[in-house]
């Protein structure tokens, strides 16, 4: 009996795999025919700087909207797109409307503030990575200094090229945050060498900060040591007030989540630009640099 179940089970995890397999091939083409049929689209999450109350910045998140399935998750189709080399195109067109939103923003009368844009491994790799970004910040006219990448830690493992890349950036004048962090392979040697302005600590450590002492304690420790290193902190995941509370408390310096505001349309985050100002009340005090 027991053969027998294994034995289907076996068949069964072979038909869903085949399923499965078939699926992801109609996707991949989908995914292929995508940006000539204009189905992404970005949306757009502010940051608060927390001492201010000031949106200090917005992170582009893309959407894709397909025919049929409606909105597919960049959890579901960013793999993907890193595996078939389609984020290449479709990562270049994230910046490209990213920077030009952020610089039409401007234009309609909002305050300046930074537009990151994710950016995966694969793009690091990607020869004239400078020179098409170069090319973006020109044909939109956006300041350098607005623009900020987010790139997670996997990035860092081939440090050598990373490195170049990352310090030609630099000194175009973008910043570069580090996403996720806490999460990958992370080594205390990268942030000492890679030219990094900010950290986002990873929204799975901000999640439980204020019920579960671990978690308090990393956060806190991850807050401190950037401070100390000179780099900025952002905390991803905040969703309610007490997350807020212990930020601020620690003075970590920026921060985002569902607390705020769910990542929105361009028209809708200027509809509610205001709105977002209002929620952070500002510190009395400067804060110390350090705790
Ligand atoms: P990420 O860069 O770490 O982005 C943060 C994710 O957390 C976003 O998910 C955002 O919607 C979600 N989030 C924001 N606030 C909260 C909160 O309070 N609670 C919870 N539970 N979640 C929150 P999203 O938009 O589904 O994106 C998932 C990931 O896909 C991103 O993680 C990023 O790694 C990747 N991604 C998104 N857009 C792009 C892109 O244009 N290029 C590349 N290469 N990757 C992208
Ligand atoms: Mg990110
Ligand atoms: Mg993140
Ligand atoms: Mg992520």
């Amino acid at each position: 009996l027991v053969k027998r179940s294994g034995k289907n089970n076996f068949q069964f995890y072979q038909m869903t795999q085949a399923k499965n397999d078939l699926e992801s091939l109609k996707i991949e083409t989908n995914l292929r025919k995508a940006l000539e049929r204009d189905e992404f689209l970005l949306n757009y999450q502010p940051k608060l700087d927390l001492a201010s109350g000031k949106v200090s910045g917005v992170e582009a998140l893309i959407r894709w909207k397909h025919p049929q399935k409606g909105f597919i998750s960049p959890a579901d189709f960013i793999p993907l797109a890193e595996k078939t080399g389609l984020i290449i195109p479709i990562g270049e067109w994230v910046l490209r409307t990213a920077c030009m939103q952020a610089v039409a923003w401007q234009k309609a009368g909002l305050p300046a503030f930074e537009i990151s844009v994710n950016l995966s491994v694969r793009q690091l790799y990607q020869p004239y990575l400078l020179e098409k970004i170069q090319g973006i910040l020109e044909e939109s006219g956006l300041d350098p200094a607005y623009l900020e990448l987010e790139i997670t830690e996997s990035i860092m493992m081939d440090s050598e090229h990373a490195l170049k890349i990352l310090n030609e950036l630099r000194s175009l004048g973008i910043k570069i945050s580090l996403d996720d962090f806490g999460t990958g392979f992370s080594s205390l040697h990268y942030l000492k060498e890679a030219p990094i302005t900010k950290i986002k600590i990873d929204q799975s450590f901000v999640r439980n900060c204020t019920t579960d002492s671990n978690d308090a304690t990393i956060v806190k420790t991850i807050i401190v040591m950037t401070q100390q290193l000179n780099l900025e902190v952002n905390a991803e995941g905040v969703e309610s007030e007490d997350h807020l509370a212990f930020l601020q408390k620690y003075h970590c310096n920026e921060a985002q989540g569902y607390y705020f505001s769910q990542p929105l349309t361009a028209d809708e985050f200027a509809r509610q630009f205001s709105r977002m100002e209002r929620i952070v009340s500002p510190s009395e005090e400067a804060w110390d640099e350090n705790i």
